[in-house]
């Protein structure tokens, strides 16, 4: 998935698929900005792309490129990148003149009239200089040495058809020359040296006098899609789970005032920040089409044994309770996670599944949210200890740490601790399938 930030809450984009190129333009906490369609940017987990790894040998000498070329293929791909693998951003009918930026290793830099800037493979074109008339050309015949394609992996699978999917027939070593039948998308039909004919994903090939490792490019700059996926894999299993959120205090007290938790020396309170942490967490396990109780939106009636009662009445899931620690000393910060079931009492039976609870939702926290790891602890809360289904208890962090303090009131942090709690469910879901 691509989305419209560096970070999996924000909206997905777009989709990229397997073996695709895209050059990097920036990078930020573990995502990559890439051009996927050439026009408009997009953000991609680091988890899911690589490298390319070839080193950079300096562009090789080209005669100096004149200043148009003339479209000579039928329907020509105009693409993001000087390869075949990069995304298809536009389509030129036979004819079209545009002008040439450079040329390169096979490749035309040209200016769309969008003022967008594209390449086109130049067996595909012809340059001509501004004042001519445009030749009356044809694309380069299959036979010649435009139609020749080299193997560029070790081994290169040769297929019974255009796709990943289709049977392999064969495979040829790095180097090998084979000579082009026809081409499908982005897979080139190709006959063998035993004249067999099968095809070759055109990523993994390169043709004469091109080489990917004389790109315009640093070959870091490119990011190869290695694994589509995986993420969605895991919280796909938070679909259908019955989930009570529980943010704490917020409690209506007989005096008529409302618990607060604990106050941070700037002011903010434990209360007010868990709601909204609890709220982003209701939206992104409702995204993942788990059903969500929350104990309460606002202030509450409810008591601590009220707000499990939630929870058993229902038979949910799980009870997650949120809170923001607090401490005397104001240097103590990072993130812990409570369970309770003790050995011997009616809990007991659930030890098992309410500590791997505490510990995946620990894990992502900490992943998510990066502050400092403080453990899974064991702790008789009163939710926890009146919840007969799994439960545990978060302390995000400490509103009694002036930086943890700003932190909590922070959007983007608290984008994070949801995050890190959703994940840690659906990875606690996979575990325990
Ligand atoms: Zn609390």
């Amino acid at each position: 998935n691509i989305r419209s930030g560096p970070d999996i809450s924000f909206d997905k984009i777009g989709q990229v698929n397997l073996g695709e190129r895209y050059l990097v333009m920036e990078e930020e906490n573990g995502w990559l900005k890439i051009n996927f369609t050439g026009e408009s940017a997009g953000w991609v987990s680091d988890r899911y792309v690589g490298r390319l790894q070839e080193e950079q040998t300096g562009a090789q000498d080209e005669p100096k490129p004149k200043k148009e070329i003339i479209v000579t293929g039928n329907q020509v791909n105009v693409r993001s990148g000087p390869d075949t693998s990069f995304s298809k951003i536009d389509s030129l009918g036979k004819g079209v003149r545009l002008p040439l930026i450079l040329h390169e290793n096979g490749w035309y830099q040209v200016e769309l009239s969008s003022g967008n800037i594209g390449w086109i493979a130049d067996w595909l074109a012809e340059p001509v200089s501004a004042q001519e008339a445009p030749p009356d050309s044809e694309p380069p015949a299959l036979g010649t040495e435009k139609s020749t394609v080299i193997a560029t992996p070790s081994t290169l699978n040769v297929r019974s058809g255009p796709s990943l999917d289709a049977e392999r027939i064969g495979a040829v070593t790095q180097g090998t020359r084979m000579s082009l039948v026809s081409r499908s998308g982005d897979w080139y039909q190709v006959e063998m040296a035993d004249k067999r004919k099968g095809w070759v994903a055109g990523w993994l090939v390169q043709f004469p006098g091109t080489a990917l490792s004389s790109w315009k490019y640093q070959p870091s700059q490119v990011a190869v899609i290695q694994r589509v996926g995986e993420s969605k894999e895991v919280r796909h299993y938070l679909a259908g789970k019955t989930i009570v959120v529980d943010p704490g205090h917020g409690s209506i007290q007989p005096g008529g005032w409302t618990d607060p938790g604990a106050i941070g020396s700037g002011g903010l309170w434990e209360s007010d920040a868990v709601l909204e942490i609890g709220k982003k967490l209701r939206n992104l396990l409702e995204k993942e089409d788990a059903r969500v109780i929350m104990t309460r939106t606002g202030d509450t009636n409810l008591s601590l044994e009220g707000r499990a009662r939630v929870a058993n009445e229902i038979s949910a899931d799980v009870f997650v309770s949120i809170h923001a620690n607090s401490s005397p000393g104001s240097s103590i910060n990072g993130t812990s996670t409570y369970f309770y079931a003790p050995l011997g009492s009616e809990l007991g039976s659930q030890r098992e599944m309410r500590k791997k609870l505490a510990e995946c939702v620990q894990e992502k926290l900490l992943q998510y949210a990066g502050r400092a790891n403080l453990g899974v602890r064991e702790e008789n809360f009163a939710v926890l200890r009146s919840t007969t289904v799994p439960s545990i208890l978060v302390e995000t962090a400490f509103i009694s740490h002036p930086e943890e303090e700003m932190l909590l009131r922070d959007t983007e942090f608290r984008n994070k601790l949801a995050l890190g709690i959703m994940e840690g469910l659906a990875q606690y879901f996979q575990d325990t399938r």
